[in-house]
């Protein structure tokens, strides 16, 4: 036995990594029972931290790496946002079903609790424009790979897939295999 507390990881370092986890709160059975959810409102809240994670995510990439980011309804837009903002590129939200009011794409998957459709206007890239996807919490991977997929049959190229937290148990990496993922914190 050791009362050592387990260092935060993470692809962009411990420091950043254990930002994420200071801003996360696990909220046992929620949505259902046996789920831990993810709680990152408190990071979203925190100025400084979020100022940190955003100015991380923009740095991994690079100046001028991307051209738009599209961010997964609803936390992804949060992030997706502000990252955009940061980098000085606009935002495409990539929206649950039946929400756009245009012609849209959309593709279906599974979730850690539940099934879903995520779509995107069908005009909301332009051919060959290079988009970094985001959201907040990377599980099974099903809404990654919908969200990438809608991304591409959109004419978008992708130059990468962030998420604040990536919860490795359940191997959503693996399934985006050969697709890279940034996670800020891997838990
Ligand atoms: P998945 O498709 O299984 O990778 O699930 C990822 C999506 O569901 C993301 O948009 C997350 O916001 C959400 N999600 C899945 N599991 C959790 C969790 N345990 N805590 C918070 N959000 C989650």
């Amino acid at each position: 036995m050791t009362d050592e507390i387990p260092r935060a990881i993470g692809d962009s370092g411990r420091d950043l990594a254990a930002v994420v986890a200071g801003g996360t709160i696990d909220v046992p059975d929620f949505p259902k029972p046996g789920i831990v959810f993810k709680d990152l409102m408190p990071l979203f809240a925190d100025g400084r931290a979020f100022r940190e994670v955003v100015d991380g995510i923009v740095a991994h990439y690079g100046p001028d790496s991307f051209d738009v980011v599209a961010g997964v309804e609803a936390r992804g837009f949060v992030v997706a946002a502000a990252i955009a903002y940061a980098a000085g590129v606009g935002v495409v939200p990539v929206r649950k079903a039946g929400k756009l009011p245009r012609q849209a794409l959309s593709a279906s998957y599974e979730l850690e609790y539940g099934e879903a459709t995520l779509e995107v206007h069908e005009d909301a890239f332009i051919a060959g424009q290079r988009v970094l996807v985001v959201d907040d919490v990377l599980a099974t991977g099903g809404t990654a790979g919908a969200a990438l997929e809608l991304v591409e049959r959109g004419g978008g190229a992708v130059v990468g897939f962030t998420v604040l937290m990536e919860l490795a148990f359940l191997k959503g990496r693996e399934r985006l295999h050969p697709r890279t993922v940034h996670a800020l914190l891997t838990v």
